[in-house]
């Protein structure tokens, strides 16, 4: 029945994968490269289809532990100055009160918790290279043991390897959308402990939220053509550049992520590839659905797949050549529909000119209006696809 599953990349998706297979009684492993799961990301907003998923798991009680009560989203300008104000209690009333608010690696460690203690999982590896055989794949590791799976899912971000190794270079299936993202925690220098701020410029922003630990957790999103920044120094030389002469407490802010050892960037991109799966090895997540960094949705769509990949293989009894396009076929519309919102959001959420950033100011003091609710939930994905 195909119950021997490999899972490369125990971020969201693998996770919430290998929880979804134990509990259908098949035997999943989880690899990941990290050495732990102790990076945290930034804060994001969980709601939709991940938030249904996590009620199917019984773990909304542990995410509403990890919940920041945050009150409002102060949008300021150079000086600080207040121009717009986001309710979040409104947003979240939007949303029926389903949605949570914490940082990515909280949830990571939620689901971590699920299935610690039941499916075997092994940090610091990676796979080199994968056979796809007729009844197995075989896949080989770095220390050139090799070992054979009934089945492989790909559950390794948008840079997977999984995908690099099956399907070829990232090159291919990457759509760059000429925006880059960076997280950053740092000490909370700040009087204000409960910050949470929005500064945008034209082609840029930087969100700043107070988060556990007296730290500030530091989003920075910029509009750019296409860098080679592969070191630590050169992202730190790039955000540098960017944000150094854009006033407010942003030069404090990249003073202190210099001494900060946690910093994720990566580009602003979508994947775009099909079909999600060749032979015996699957892809779930943004190795093959990717939204984008800045659509706010894009691990609960990793929790969606991975439920209903899950899901689809239990119902077809492990027949892979059933599930996976079952699987996709499900998904894969949702996807791109919330791929064409996303590209409009990113536009939204890095403003070209002042006039668009007047254009946001405004939008978001009437956007809990009947007629702007609507789009606004629209534009977010805030509609389910889990039934
Ligand atoms: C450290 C980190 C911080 C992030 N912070 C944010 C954030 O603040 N805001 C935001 O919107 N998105 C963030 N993301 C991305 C976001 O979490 C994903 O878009 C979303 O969760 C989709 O989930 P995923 O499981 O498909 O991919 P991810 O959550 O990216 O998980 C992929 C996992 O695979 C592992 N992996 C990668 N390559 C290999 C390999 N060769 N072998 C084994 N394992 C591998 C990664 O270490 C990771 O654990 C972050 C991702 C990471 C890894």
């Amino acid at each position: 029945m195909n119950t021997n599953i490999l899972i490369s990349g125990a971020g969201i998706a693998g996770l919430t994968l290998a929880y979804w297979l134990q509990k259908f009684n098949f035997n999943p492993t989880l690899i990941e490269k990290r050495p732990n799961l102790k990076e945290e990301g930034f804060m994001i907003d969980f709601y939709g289809s991940g938030f249904d998923v996590a009620e199917k798991m019984h773990i909304l009680e542990q995410l509403q532990a990890k919940h920041y009560p945050v009150s409002e989203l102060k949008f300021v300008n150079s000086q600080g100055k207040t121009q717009s104000i986001l309710s979040v209690e409104n947003f979240r009333k939007m949303l029926d009160f389903r949605h949570f608010n914490f940082m990515r690696g909280d949830l990571e460690t939620v689901l971590y918790e699920t299935i610690k203690n039941t499916v075997p999982i092994q940090f610091n590896t990676s796979m080199v290279q994968m056979h796809t055989h007729n009844d197995k794949v075989e896949v080989e590791f770095p220390d050139s043991s090799s070992r054979e799976y009934d089945l492989v899912i790909g559950t390794d971000g948008i840079h997977s390897q999984t995908r690099n190794i099956l399907w070829g270079s990232e090159s291919q299936f990457e759509n760059f959308l000429g925006y880059y993202v960076a997280c950053v925690i740092t000490e909370n220098f700040l009087e204000d402990k409960d910050a949470f701020y929005t500064y945008m410029k034209p082609k840029k922003q930087v969100t700043i939220c107070s988060i556990r630990g007296n730290r500030l957790g530091t989003l920075f999103a910029f509009k750019s053509e296409k860098h080679d920044v592969r070191t630590h120094q050169q992202k730190l030389d790039l955000l540098s550049d960017v944000f150094d002469q854009m006033g407010w407490i942003v030069p404090k802010i990249l003073a202190a992520m210099k001494r900060s050892p946690h910093l994720y960037f990566d580009a602003v991109s979508q994947i775009k590839l099909n079909p999600w799966y060749k032979d015996r090895v699957g892809l779930v997540g943004d190795a093959c659905q990717c939204l984008t960094l800045l659509a706010g949705q894009g691990a609960s769509m990793a929790m969606a797949g991975a439920y209903i990949l899950a899901t689809e293989l239990f119902q077809a009894y492990g027949n892979y050549q059933v599930a996976f396009p079952a699987y996709q076929a499900q998904l894969q519309p949702e996807i791109e529909k919330r791929q064409i919102q996303a590209q409009k959001l990113a536009s939204s959420f890095v403003p070209d000119n002042y006039f668009s950033i007047w254009i946001t100011n405004l939008f978001i003091k009437f956007m809990f209006l009947p007629g702007f609710s609507s789009i606004f939930r629209q534009q977010i994905g805030a509609k389910s696809i889990i039934k």
